[in-house]
């Protein structure tokens, strides 16, 4: 198979505009071209399904349903947590994003949807739970994945490895 078309194992150069309800929420025009492998879970799958074949220079809209994106807004992804277990100098407030460890010492990111004195209830949907997401996608560039890359899943740039 040629590789003058978004596939698998190739990094992806891409400029993009994520619109939600008539909102843009993020672009490419703040940070330049993300770049991404593809094949390895590093974009949502409903995007990264519609970019293959994409040549560069080819945009497309894509409108990514919430089964596809973040998943569905999960009325039960709330848990409540004894005011006490939070250190006695924290600020909380609604929105805050809390890296949460369970006992198994899994990390998970959170938000407080409310709290009071005895209680703060956390959120644990992403927070495009549930969102249609519109995107605007350009291929900007593409090029093979180095051994690093494919070994770590992921798309280095030339000064940021990790
Ligand atoms: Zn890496």
């Amino acid at each position: 198979m040629s590789k003058d078309t978004v596939q698998n194992g190739l990094v992806v150069s891409m400029e993009y505009t994520l619109t939600v309800d008539g909102e843009i929420l993020d672009s490419s025009n703040d940070a330049g071209p993300l770049q991404f492998l593809a094949g390895y879970d590093n974009i949502v799958p409903g995007l990264e399904r519609e970019m293959v074949g994409m040549k560069i220079g080819e945009s497309k809209d894509v409108v990514v349903l919430p089964v596809d994106g973040y998943g569905e807004f999960d009325e039960d992804a709330f848990m409540e947590v004894p005011r006490s277990e939070f250190p006695t100098d924290m600020e909380l407030e609604a929105g805050l994003e809390l890296n949460v460890s369970d006992e198994d010492g899994q990390h998970q990111m959170a938000f407080v949807a409310s709290f009071n004195e005895e209680v703060v209830r956390l959120d644990f949907n992403h927070p495009l739970a549930g969102a249609e997401l519109q995107f605007n996608v350009k291929v900007v560039g593409l090029r093979e994945a180095s051994q690093e890359e494919l070994d770590h899943g992921h798309a280095h740039d030339e000064d940021h490895h990790h």
